[in-house]
């Protein structure tokens, strides 16, 4: 029951309507009994600015932040967690006393949905599929987190360069080697945790890989794709092919809702109820 004290949150964004955070929410905040609606906002470009004032001026309690805005509100917000500040992209925003602060609870997220796969950074050696927005944040989360080497392999090789550059400058090591997609025999020859973070094999063209070479799925240990629609996509079948586990990307979705939740509520969810929630939400997308 919504009364005079629940809690708002949502989500700004364009487009929203296909969201399934007010599901994660909304069920979070039913499952631990608090009192919290979720609910989507689309947000025009231009408008940015003014819906982070409007939520401010409403004491709308926190915010996800979805594509497009990723980037844009960042001016506007009072504090910036580092990892996200590094990223460049946050999509969290928490209500301070004076402001939003923002986090990447992708990131974050992400990891955390690793973990519970028994997946761990620390001394990997990964191959990253991508130099995108997501894929240039995946590199930072593995410099951050003791990855000893990430091999990028990107269709445009310039792209793969220059995040190169960047993630290693930043972390003051060469651990980001750029390679383009064809290059992947360069690799040295050994099973790598393999995430793969394109827009290719979304729906509707879920029979694509990005790499549709036989021969590169016997460098994947685990293969670990960010895409979530459809459920099993052609890079998970392909390392399945070659003997390797894979994984798609609604974990990091629940994930991400889950770190959110917590920062808002300042609770903590135990891992048993948010397996409980991509449960749901798994059953839901077979559906
Ligand atoms: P970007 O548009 O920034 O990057 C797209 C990447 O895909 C680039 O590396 C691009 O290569 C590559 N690419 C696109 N088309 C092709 C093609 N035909 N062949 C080879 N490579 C191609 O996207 P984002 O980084 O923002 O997002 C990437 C994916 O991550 C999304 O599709 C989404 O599914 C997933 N995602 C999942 C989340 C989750 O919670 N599970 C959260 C956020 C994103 P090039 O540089 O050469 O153009």
């Amino acid at each position: 029951m919504v009364d005079g004290k629940t809690k708002v949150c949502g989500l700004i964004g364009n487009p929203v309507e296909h969201s399934i955070s007010p599901q994660i929410h909304n069920t979070l905040a039913k499952m631990l009994g608090i009192n919290m609606i979720y609910v989507p906002f689309r947000v025009e470009e231009s408008l940015v600015e003014e819906a982070l004032k409007g939520a401010w001026a409403l004491s709308i309690n926190g915010l996800n932040v979805t594509v497009p805005h990723k980037s844009a509100v960042i001016p506007f917000l009072k504090d910036v967690d580092p990892l996200a500040a590094k990223i460049g992209a946050v999509n969290t925003l928490v209500r301070m006393e004076d402001g939003f602060k923002g986090y990447n609870t992708d990131m974050t997220g992400l990891l955390r949905a690793m973990k519970s796969d028994g997946i761990n950074l620390e001394g990997e050696e990964v191959i990253i599929i991508g130099a995108g927005g997501v894929a240039r944040a995946v590199a930072y989360l593995c410099a951050e987190n003791g990855g000893k080497r990430v091999y990028m392999l990107n269709r445009s090789l310039e792209k793969a360069q220059a995040v190169a550059g960047e993630v290693n400058g930043n972390a003051g090591r060469e651990i980001v080697v750029p390679l383009a997609l064809t290059e992947y025999d360069k690799i040295p020859e050994k099973r790598y945790l393999t995430i793969q973070a394109t827009s290719v094999g979304l729906y509707p063209d879920t029979e694509k890989a990005p790499v549709e070479d036989a021969a590169f799925y016997s460098r994947v240990k685990t293969g670990y794709d960010l895409i979530y629609t459809p459920a099993k996509t052609g890079f998970m079948r392909l390392c399945n092919e070659a003997g390797a586990s894979a994984y798609n990307g609604l974990k990091m979705l629940i994930y991400q809702g889950v770190e959110a939740f917590e920062k808002w509520n300042q609770t903590e969810i135990t891992e048993e109820m948010a397996l409980e929630i991509y449960g749901i939400q798994k059953k839901n997308m077979e559906k």
